[in-house]
């Protein structure tokens, strides 16, 4: 499910700027951000600034965006100073997903 905005979610709060974030990263379509909680040395998420829940709630409507966030994780990996990386996508509570706004993670510098 997909909607502009989540008045409960805490991504969307960082998008609207109601949170603060420590952004490196901005366009019309996509915020990217410092973890909070770092686990690497480099640890960022890029995040739409559509509200989807996760991976499984996205529709082929979404594969644009979908395209984007693995197009800029090279990119701003590269910018934050790692030559290689992992990239993670938990969706659902079983699978580990603890915020559900689709977000892709980039961790790398270890
Ligand atoms: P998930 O398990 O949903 O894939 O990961 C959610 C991630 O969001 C976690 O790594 C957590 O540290 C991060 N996170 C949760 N709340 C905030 C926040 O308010 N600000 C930032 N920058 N990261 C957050
Ligand atoms: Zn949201």
């Amino acid at each position: 499910m997909s909607t502009q905005y989540n008045n409960e979610c805490i991504f969307c709060k960082i998008v609207s700027g109601a949170i603060p974030s420590k952004k490196i990263y901005e366009d019309e379509d996509v915020i990217a951000f410092h973890d909070i909680n770092p686990s690497a040395k480099v640890h960022f998420l890029i995040v739409p600034k559509l509200h989807v829940e996760s991976l499984a709630s996205c529709e082929a409507e979404h594969q644009v965006l979908l395209g984007k966030l693995l197009l800029l994780a090279p990119k701003l990996a590269k910018e934050q100073g790692l030559a290689g990386f992992k990239t993670l996508i938990n969706t659902g509570r079983e699978g580990g997903q603890l915020v559900f706004h689709l977000h892709l993670h980039v961790l790398g510098g270890n």
